[in-house]
């Protein structure tokens, strides 16, 4: 039995290409880039060529990109840097972010107020919302994401920059699910921070970047020495921000052909699911717009549907309940609830790749047409 996986929104595969320069990395430069004889030097060239791939994939400059070990490091040196080195006082966020945005702006909850955005009941951000908290909370902090992690909502960073800049407001947007979907060009938008995570579209876990508008000077998270332009102290990953540059490059050239055929997958699955079950709900804006390769939708709560996503796994089908953080918990989605969906029906959260088919769709709907109604 192949195993079916669709769960790409959680983590990716690694791209065979990718393995490969990661692999002749790790053989052939062991040097620490912080040394200054050949060997040093060879594993520098390695971590600057990455800076500059990604930098030019990204249309900013290499200056302007710090490499972490994900998203989440990304995000907490970043909120860190907004409240202790720039003084932020005004928070303005949203309820439905991930929870390395949530928890780390709430361990600053002594010095900072946050203040939440309205949003539709499909999760859209109410910039009208988002206006009004900006012109009470002077010079904010705007932390929204680009794309949910749960129902794939996407929100326009062109225009929520506009509005922050409107009200001299900073703007940092978690683009962990939009980075290597789609070609993002950071620097005609008014976003001052943005975060990267290389497992979300092909490349190795333990490898991200911070992005960090020219002009903005915060202090790093974690101490020691001076790697990073002083921004993130400890030997580099060198493998794996070389694989991450590579998966970048790989995402960026491949890009609209992925697209289209992802696309097409999730308008599939749409429709057989509509035909299929009379009772499903889709959360979130994932029918209409929203990521290309989600789609989160729920089911009444009997017996069967309960414990769906634990059978799927027996049937040798990888889905999610909501997000990768959630799903082990158990727990009802705090995304949902926020949105005020019934939390009593079982939701499921189906992401896909390029390497998945229309005939793992077929499989997978005769698979809950069975466990449903069996
Ligand atoms: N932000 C979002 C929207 C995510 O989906 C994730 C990962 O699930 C993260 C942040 C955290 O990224 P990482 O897994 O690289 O720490």
């Amino acid at each position: 039995m192949k195993n079916i996986y669709f769960d790409n929104a959680a983590t990716t595969s690694v791209e065979p290409l990718v393995v490969e320069t990661m692999t002749e990395v790790l053989k052939d430069v062991f040097g620490n880039p912080s040394s200054i004889h050949l060997f040093g030097r060879q594993a520098k060239v390695v971590v600057e060529n990455a800076r500059k791939k990604i930098a030019n994939l990204i249309n900013v400059t290499p200056s302007e990109i710090f490499f972490t070990s994900g998203g989440t490091e990304a995000i907490n040196t970043a909120i860190n840097g907004c409240v202790k080195d720039l003084k932020i006082e005004n928070v303005i966020t949203a309820e439905i972010e991930h929870p390395a945005v949530l928890n780390s702006l709430k361990k600053f909850s002594t010095q900072i107020k946050l203040n939440f955005v309205k949003f539709d009941n499909k999760g859209n951000v109410d910039f009208h919302s988002l206006e009004e908290l900006l012109k009470i909370n002077k010079n904010a902090l705007v932390v929204l994401m680009h794309a949910n992690n749960e129902i794939g909502n996407l929100l326009s960073i062109k225009e929520t920059g506009e509005i922050c800049e409107k009200y001299n407001a900073l703007f940092f947007s978690d683009t962990v699910q939009t980075t290597g979907k789609y070609k993002i060009d950071f620097s005609n938008l008014n976003l001052h921070f943005a975060v990267c995570s290389a497992h979300k579209f092909h490349g190795p876990k333990g490898a991200g970047f911070l992005y960090v508008k020219n002009g903005i000077k915060i202090n790093p998270l974690i101490f020691g020495g001076n790697q990073e332009m002083n921004m993130r102290a400890g030997t580099e990953n060198i493998a794996g921000i070389a694989g991450m540059a590579k998966a970048l490059e790989i995402a960026s050239d491949g890009n609209e052909k992925n697209m289209l055929h992802i696309k097409s997958l999730k308008e599939y699955l749409i429709q057989q699911l509509k035909i299929n079950f009379k009772n499903i709900i889709f959360n979130g804006d994932c029918e209409e717009r929203g990521l290309y390769n989600l789609v989160n939708f729920s089911f009444p709560k009997t017996e069967k549907t309960e414990v769906l996503i634990y059978n799927l796994d027996i049937a040798g089908i990888a889905v999610s309940g909501g997000s990768a953080c959630a799903s082990g918990a158990n727990k009802p989605s705090r995304v949902l609830k926020a949105l005020n969906c019934d939390i009593e029906r079982t939701a499921i959260r189906v992401s896909f790749s390029k390497y998945n088919t229309k005939d793992e769709i077929d499989l997978f709907v005769e698979k809950l047409i069975k466990l449903i109604n069996a």
